[in-house]
């Protein structure tokens, strides 16, 4: 289903801003005047995607563009590794996603226990 293109609320855009640390989340480029960001529909709002917040991502105009109405994944093909991609728009330091990492691990591995007990 389509949706239909409305203005997305100034609380809205600034939040997914703020959130972003005004970062492009597809390139991590830092807001510029001659780059502006920009907010990108991470589903299209023609295949459906909503105005919502955890729909929305900041990106550069230059990256908007490029995505279109394009999948998520095409942006990340041959280019830096999508969590990468995601420690930088959350603004991780590769520590902050060592730890991340260990706690999935140790999440799974509860997840094991809770199985076989
Ligand atoms: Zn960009």
């Amino acid at each position: 289903m389509k949706t239909k293109r409305r203005h997305i609320g100034v609380h809205i855009s600034s939040a997914v801003l703020e959130f972003s640390n005004y970062r492009c989340f597809y390139c991590g480029a830092e807001f510029n005047t001659d780059n502006p960001l920009t907010l990108d529909h991470i589903v299209p709002l023609c295949s459906g995607g909503t105005n919502q917040l955890n729909n929305l991502v900041a990106a550069c105009k230059v990256c908007n563009r490029e995505k279109g109405a394009k999948p998520i994944g095409a942006m990340f093909e041959g280019k830096r590794h999508f969590e990468e991609a995601v420690r930088v728009y959350l603004g991780l330091s590769t520590f902050e996603l060592a730890v991340l990492r260990v706690l999935r691990r140790i999440r799974k591995m509860l997840g094991l226990v809770r199985e076989i007990s």
